[in-house]
């Protein structure tokens, strides 16, 4: 398969490019391999704070493997990691969420909305937080997943502050403490400038 450009940006790890580019050899020509890969050899390599099997249990963990990489062998590097945060009271909330906007067109939109779900108890954007290897790829795994939300953040906000958001209107709560994003002091921590984009 063709591996997008943004894909294979080179960051400067040799062992995170050669872990990205053997999955791609593994893969079996789908649309979500390319960000599943990426953030499976950022898992491989240590990068992002996905726990161990990416949150996954261990036998969707190998048929996520198995679907996506059907000509991948030898996963011994598959490394273990941290148990999901059981303190992580929202992660039910945010995978319905995901779910219920997903494009209903592949079994993998479920893997990766447990897999988003998780990352979002990271601290740093959610991007990075998962792996990915650039903003625009976790906007791109947005629209692909889950096209109606992605299409709600229609103004560029930050999409982890975008999901809270979305929940927190849905339970009928004020997120915001200002009337409208223009005259928020908060604004800069949920649209991300376009400068910050890699
Ligand atoms: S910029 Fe302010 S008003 Fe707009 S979503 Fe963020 S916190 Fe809410």
């Amino acid at each position: 398969m063709t591996v997008p450009e943004t894909a294979i940006a080179a960051d400067g790890l040799d062992l995170h490019q050669a872990l990205f580019r053997r999955l791609m050899r593994a893969a079996r020509g789908g649309l979500n391999e390319v960000f599943v890969g990426q953030m499976l050899a950022s898992w491989m390599a240590g990068r992002g704070v996905l726990p161990a099997r990416m949150g996954l249990d261990e036998a969707r963990f190998r048929e996520m493997i198995d679907w996506h990489f059907p000509g991948l062998s030898g996963a011994g590097e598959i490394r273990e990691g941290e148990a999901v945060d059981g303190r992580f009271e929202e992660l039910d909330d945010v995978r319905g969420l995901l779910l219920q906007h997903r494009a209903q067109r592949s079994r993998s939109e479920i893997w990766v909305a447990d897999i988003v779900a998780v990352g979002c108890m990271g601290s740093d954007h959610l991007w990075s937080d998962l792996g990915l290897f650039s903003r625009a790829d976790l906007s791109a795994l947005m629209a692909l997943n889950f096209p109606t939300l992605a299409a709600a953040n229609d103004r560029n906000m930050k999409w982890k502050r975008f999901i809270y958001k979305q929940l927190c209107e849905a339970e009928g709560m004020r997120a915001c403490r200002a009337p409208s994003c223009e005259v928020c002091a908060d604004y800069r921590d949920c649209f991300m400038p376009a400068e910050a984009e890699r």
